[in-house]
């Protein structure tokens, strides 16, 4: 329910409730700006300039083109999952942060204390459009862009089913996801992980630092969840780390579990998580301490 609410909110911007209205001025008036950079990938922006775009462009069609080397074959793009009808994201950039607090909890019904949300709506209803929110930096850069365009590539490629049917424990707008949550483990380590490893394809300083650091297991970091543990190290950087560490050293245990992901077995892919238990605790201490920055 909730994610058709947004699905018609975002898609077709019919008018705000009349208190919003009276002080908020609209989705198009705001973010007037907008660009195609191809087939998947649309701006609209508060105060991009051409250059800006086209380094946006540039930069996101890289990591496309990353995402299906790494996923894909031959670099050709992986197929879709199922019922994933969204072919394109579009990116909303306000022109600050105080812009974005301003507007997009009015313009996209989301909360506006987080650095940007990408909001899959419903992919498996025909015309649905999968929206990026996030703002310039001071220095004109947009906050958390390679990372969010990340969630959406993981969405249309490897997981099935909207944001609620993946296995995590936040119950945020505009989702809203349906308490009691499941029970864990969840994908969270995997999907904030393979965004954070893919958008820093030349390694990632500041987590490698942390590595050095005795804080959680492998198989600890499996369990990881949004509002359970609400530690933005842990989700971010330590799924940053677990999913580098099985992407690169143990990639058939990630294929075997890409093929419940796409399909929306979730529970095998519990039961596999399980599965692996405790095995690679030691082999990933020992892999993280001798990370090199
Ligand atoms: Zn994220």
């Amino acid at each position: 329910m909730i994610a058709l609410l947004f699905l018609s909110l975002s898609a077709f911007n019919p008018p705000l409730p009349d208190s919003a209205q009276a002080n908020t001025a609209s989705t198009e008036q705001i973010l007037p700006h907008v660009r195609q950079c191809s087939p998947s990938l649309s701006l609209r922006s508060q105060a991009l300039n051409s250059e800006q775009e086209n380094a946006i462009c540039s930069q996101l069609g890289q990591i496309e083109a990353h995402f299906f080397k790494v996923f894909g074959q031959s670099n050709q793009a992986p197929n879709p999952v199922a019922h994933d009808h969204n072919q394109s994201l579009r990116a909303n950039i306000y022109k600050d942060k105080q812009s974005f607090m301003h507007y997009a909890g009015e313009h996209f019904h989301m909360p506006t204390n987080n650095g940007g949300m990408y909001l899959e709506g419903a992919p498996d209803q025909a015309g649905n459009q999968a929206e990026f929110i996030a703002y310039q930096r001071d220095n004109g850069e947009v906050h958390n862009l390679g990372h969010e365009y990340l969630h959406y590539l993981d969405g249309r490629y490897n997981l099935y089913g909207d944001f609620c049917a993946n296995l995590h424990d936040s119950h945020a707008p505009p989702e809203n996801c349906p308490r009691p949550e499941p029970e864990p483990p969840y994908l969270v380590w995997w999907t904030e992980g393979i965004a954070e490893y893919l958008s820093h394809p030349n390694g990632h300083p500041a987590t490698q630092n942390l590595a050095q650091q005795n804080t959680y297991r492998l198989s600890e970091l499996f369990y990881t969840g949004y509002e359970k543990n609400n530690d933005s190290t842990r989700i971010y950087s330590w799924g940053y780390l677990a999913t580098r560490f099985m992407m690169e050293k143990h990639r058939d245990a990630i294929e075997q579990m890409l093929v419940f992901t796409r399909v929306g077995d979730y529970p095998r892919y519990q039961a596999l998580v399980r599965s692996w238990d405790k095995k690679w605790d030691v082999e990933f201490e020992l892999w993280r301490v001798s990370l090199s920055l």
